[in-house]
């Protein structure tokens, strides 16, 4: 097949470049680098069947050839992300998917939403399961994302109702994993980095939400699935192994071994409003219909991202 990946340079796109590459596809990576970065594909430079091409697809795009497939991840990924580049995150999740979708038409190629456990908001149903229309609020700094995901969402819908375009929507839980960036200021990367360098680690409030964390092999599983499956309907993938922050600081200084002090903060800007209380996927969908339940432990996991940072910070 010939693939293309917006996002391609980002820390799941790339992760999804390496595995169709593996099974023998031709890949196209697609990104604006504002938040991927040209090192996650530094590897495959001058690989035969890969093929980088940067661009934003907030733009119209234009790719030469045949699809098969359109994998759709670009996107602003991190709550800090989305309050710094407000405009920019409803632009990607919203006309992007548009020149995505519009694409993916044009090419007869089969089409993937990468949406969000973000889609439920502060959830009120616990797990969420993919039937729960969730709890946003769209005026929030948390809306721009949510928002334009569940737009997202009703566009691949809207595409595949009239236009019969072949979609799939996976809504993405906490995923972490090697290639995120150290500075995004979500959970794994800042407790781990300042676990790494000997620093207190920073549990937001009093440390009670709740997250569950998938490892990014096991979505990638998920999605090479999702793909071979003919589900249309919107389907979680993610971890439902659910701790709350506290206990995932915990988790974090007992696998890098490192010694330092837990400290609560109460950010002064807006990055914890509308911050879900809980999240913790339904995976029942994906087990019946895909047959995939996430393998990787979260130790486990989190050593593998850990020995990455590492080297990343420069601590070898
Ligand atoms: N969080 C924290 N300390 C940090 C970063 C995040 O306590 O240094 C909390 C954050 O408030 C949220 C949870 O960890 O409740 C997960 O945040 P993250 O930004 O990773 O992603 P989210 O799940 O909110 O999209």
């Amino acid at each position: 097949m010939r693939i293309l990946i917006t996002g391609g340079a980002g820390f799941i796109g790339s992760h999804l470049c390496d595995r169709y590459l593996a099974e023998g596809h031709e890949v196209i990576a697609m990104d604006n680098l504002r938040t991927g970065s040209t090192d996650n594909i530094a590897h495959l430079a001058g690989h035969e069947r890969f093929h980088f091409i940067k661009h934003d697809v907030t733009d119209y795009i234009y790719v030469t050839g045949p699809l098969d497939m359109v994998l759709h991840l670009a996107s602003l990924p991190s709550p800090v992300d989305y309050l710094n580049y407000p405009i920019q995150t409803l632009k990607v999740g919203a006309m992007g998917t548009h020149k995505a979708l519009g694409l993916a038409l044009y090419k007869k190629a089969k089409f993937l939403l990468a949406s969000t456990s973000e889609v439920y908001g502060d959830p009120l149903i616990h797990p969420q399961d993919e039937d729960y229309w969730g709890n946003v609020n769209p005026v929030g700094p948390r809306g721009v994302y949510d928002e334009s995901k569940r737009f997202a969402e009703a566009l691949t819908m809207a595409y595949h109702r009239y236009h019969n375009v072949d979609t799939r929507i996976v809504r993405i839980f906490n995923t972490y994993g090697p290639r995120m960036r150290a500075d995004d200021g979500r959970v794994v990367p800042n407790f781990i980095c300042q676990a790494l360098r000997g620093e207190s680690l920073t549990v937001y409030d009093d440390g009670s939400r709740t997250r569950s964390f998938c490892y990014v092999s096991d979505l990638v599983e998920g999605i090479v699935r999702l793909m071979e499956s003919d589900a249309v309907d919107p389907i979680n993938l993610g971890n439902p192994q659910e701790m709350s922050i506290l206990e995932f600081a915990r988790v974090v200084l007992a696998v890098t071994g490192c010694t330092s002090e837990i400290t609560f903060v109460r950010p002064q800007d807006e990055r914890t409003r509308d911050d879900p209380q809980v999240r913790c996927p339904d995976i029942g969908r994906a087990q019946s219909q895909l047959g995939w339940e996430p393998v990787i432990p979260l130790e486990e996991g989190l050593k593998h991202t850990a020995e990455y940072f590492r080297h990343k910070l420069g601590l070898l």
